[in-house]
C-alpha cells in the first residue's frame, strides 16, 4: 500500500502552491522538514512571507467568481473527480504522512488517509445539499426565501498532528459551499497539504480555488488572518494561539471558526465492561502517540474497578510496540519532533514530585535514541488541580483517578477549561445517558473513544473553541444566509405606503 518517492525532487520547485503551481517562498529563510523517527532531513524549503500570502489571496480572489458561480452540481462533479484522483495516489499519501509525522504505517493506511478521502467523497455529495428555508407569505403579500451564499476567500490555519485530515476538514466544506481558500499548514508538516491541493487541480478544480502557503505562524499565519481580502478565518490549533488569531480576526470584523485544544475525560462507572474499558483507554490515550485533541487523557474510574483498571492499563501499555513507523508490527511511532518530545517528558518529570509514574516515563535509548520517541506512560495519584491533569500534554500519557458517586465522576470530567470530547463507560443506558447529557463537551462517546465519521460534526465547547468541522453542520460556518423577500401581489408596497403615510 505504501508508495515511497523522492520528496526533494517532488518538491524541487518549492513548498508553496499558488494559482495551481508549486513555487518557492520569498522569505529568504529555509525550513527543514525532519523525519522524527531518525532526526534526518526530508526536505529543505523556502518559507513563505507576507508577500506570498498576498499572492495566494489574490489567486484565490481571481478564482472566486467562476467557482462561486458554478452550480452545486458542477462543484460536486469536480469534487468527485478529486476523490478519484486522490484514491489513485493513496500509497504516496500514506508514505508522506507517515514520514513527516512519524505515524505508524497502519495508522496512516487505516485512519488518516482513508478518513480524509472519505471526507472528499462526503463533501462532493453534500455540495448539492445546501438547504435554506422558503417561507410562504408570512406577511400575506410576500414570499420569502433564504439564499446560502459563500463568504469569499477563506484563510485557514492547521496544526501538525493530522496534517492531511486537518487540511481536508478546512478545505472541503469551504470549497463545497463555493468559497476559495488559502491554507497555511504547520511549517513542520506541509507535504500532504500540498499534495492534496495539487490533486484538486489535477482533477479539474480551477487553479486558485485551493492554495497552500507554507510558513511560520507569527508572520505568515497572522498575515493571512489579517489580510483585508480574507473574509473568514478557520483555525485549528492550540487555545493559546487561537486567542491571538481571534484578536486579529475580531479587529477586522471577520467570521471566525476555532477548533482548539482538548483534555478529554474517560469516565468508567462500576458496572462497565472492564476489559473493553481497559482496551478503550489504551487505544484512546495512545492514538497518534497521544497527539490528538480528543485523545483520552484523564481516566476517572469508580472505586470498585479502580485497582483492576490501573493494572490492566499498565499491562496493556507495556505490550505496545514502540518503534520505526515503517516497520511492520509497530504500534506507536515517535512524537512529531524532539522539541515536542522534550516538552512531554518535562510534564512527566515534574509530575514525579506529586504523583506516581506506574509505567513509562523514560525516553528509550538504543536504536531508538535518535528519534523523538516517548513510551506509553500511566500516572496515578496526581491531584485534580495538578498541571498534568489540567493542561494539554499532547503525548502518550494517561492519568487515572478514582471516584465514588456518579455525580463526582461527572463533576471531575467537567473540571478543566476544555470541552472537546469525552467518553462514558457503563452497561446502564441511564447512567451513560445522564453522563452524555451532563458532560460539557462537543462529543461524548458511549462505551468507545475516538471514532469519527464524515457525516457527524466535530467541534468544541468552552476553551476548545466553537464551530463545527465535518458534516453538513460545517456549512453553517462557510456560508452566509441572505433573506430575500418578494412582493407576490404587486400591491404590498402600495398598501404599506397607505398605512404608514395615510
Ligand atoms: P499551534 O497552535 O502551535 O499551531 C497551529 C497552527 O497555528 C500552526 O500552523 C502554526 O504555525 C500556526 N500559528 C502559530 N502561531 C500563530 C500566530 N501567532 N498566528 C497565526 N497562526 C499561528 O498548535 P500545534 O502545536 O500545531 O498543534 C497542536 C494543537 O492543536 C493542540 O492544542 C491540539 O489540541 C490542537 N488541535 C485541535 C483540534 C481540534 O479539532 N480542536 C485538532 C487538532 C489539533
Amino acid at each position: 500500500m505504501v508508495q515511497r518517492f523522492d520528496v526533494s525532487s517532488r518538491f524541487a520547485a518549492g513548498a508553496q502552491f499558488t494559482g495551481g503551481r508549486l513555487g518557492s517562498g520569498a522569505s529568504g529563510r529555509t525550513h527543514t522538514v525532519v523525519d522524527p523517527a531518525t532526526g534526518e532531513s526530508v526536505l529543505g524549503y523556502e518559507l513563505a512571507d507576507p508577500a506570498d500570502v498576498g499572492a495566494a489571496v489574490e489567486a484565490a480572489g481571481r478564482a472566486l467568481p467562476e467557482w462561486a458561480g458554478a452550480t452545486p452540481a458542477e462543484r460536486s462533479d469536480a469534487m468527485h473527480r478529486w476523490a478519484a484522483v486522490l484514491r489513485e495516489r493513496t500509497g504516496e499519501f500514506v508514505y508522506a504522512e507517515s514520514l513527516q509525522c512519524g505515524k505508524p504505517l497502519k495508522l496512516s493506511e487505516e485512519f488518516d488517509v482513508p478518513g480524509s478521502f472519505d471526507n472528499v467523497a462526503f463533501f462532493a455529495g453534500a455540495a448539492r445539499q445546501l438547504p435554506g428555508v422558503a417561507a410562504a407569505e408570512y406577511s400575506g403579500d410576500h414570499t420569502s426565501f433564504v439564499r446560502r451564499e459563500p463568504l469569499g476567500v477563506i484563510g485557514s490555519i492547521a496544526p501538525w498532528n493530522y496534517p492531511l485530515q486537518m487540511a481536508a476538514w478546512k478545505i472541503l466544506p469551504a470549497v463545497a459551499a463555493g468559497n476559495t481558500i488559502v491554507l497555511k499548514p504547520s511549517e513542520l508538516t506541509p507535504l500532504t497539504s500540498l499534495m492534496f491541493a495539487e490533486a484538486a487541480c489535477d482533477a479539474g478544480i480551477p487553479d486558485g480555488v485551493v492554495n497552500v502557503v507554507s510558513g511560520t505562524g507569527p508572520d505568515v499565519g497572522e498575515a493571512l488572518v489579517g489580510h483585508p481580502d480574507v473574509a473568514m478565518t478557520s483555525f485549528t490549533g492550540s487555545t493559546e494561539v487561537g486567542k491571538r488569531v481571534a484578536q486579529i480576526a475580531t479587529a477586522g470584523v471577520k467570521r471566525l471558526h476555532l477548533e482548539l485544544g482538548g483534555k478529554a475525560p474517560f469516565v468508567v462507572f462500576d458496572d462497565a465492561d472492564l476489559e473493553a474499558a481497559v482496551h478503550g483507554a489504551v487505544a484512546g490515550a495512545l492514538i497518534n502517540s497521544g497527539q490528538d485533541c480528543t485523545a483520552a487523557t484523564r481516566a476517572y474510574v469508580q472505586r470498585p474497578l479502580y485497582d483492576r483498571f490501573v493494572s490492566g492499563v499498565a499491562d496493556l501499555m507495556r505490550e505496545v510496540r514502540l518503534g520505526d513507523p515503517f516497520a511492520p508490527g509497530t504500534d506507536l511511532g515517535p512524537l512529531v519532533s524532539h522539541a515536542h518530545r522534550d516538552r512531554v517528558a518535562g510534564f512527566v518529570e515534574r509530575a514525579r514530585s506529586y504523583a506516581t509514574v506506574v509505567t513509562g516515563g523514560e525516553a528509550p535509548g538504543g536504536e531508538l535514541a535518535h528519534g523523538a520517541y516517548y513510551p506509553p506512560t500511566l500516572i496515578t495519584d496526581a491531584p485534580q488541580d495538578s498541571e498534568i491533569v489540567q493542561q494539554e500534554v499532547f503525548g502518550p500519557v494517561l492519568t487515572v483517578l478514582p471516584f465514588d458517586a456518579d455525580d463526582q465522576g461527572i463533576a471531575l470530567a467537567n473540571d478543566t477549561p476544555y470541552g472537546l470530547a469525552a467518553s462514558a463507560w457503563s452497561r446502564d443506558v441511564f447512567r451513560t445517558g445522564t453522563a452524555a447529557r451532563r458532560i460539557r463537551a462537543g462529543c461524548v462517546w458511549i462505551n468507545d473513544h475516538i471514532p469519527i465519521i464524515s457525516e457527524m460534526p466535530h467541534g468544541g465547547y468552552k476553551a476548545s473553541g466553537y464551530g463545527k468541522d465535518m458534516s453538513a453542520y460545517s456549512f453553517e460556518e462557510y456560508t452566509q444566509v441572505k433573506h430575500v423577500m418578494q412582493d407576490v401581489t404587486g400591491e404590498a408596497r402600495k398598501d404599506w405606503h397607505r398605512t404608514v403615510f395615510g
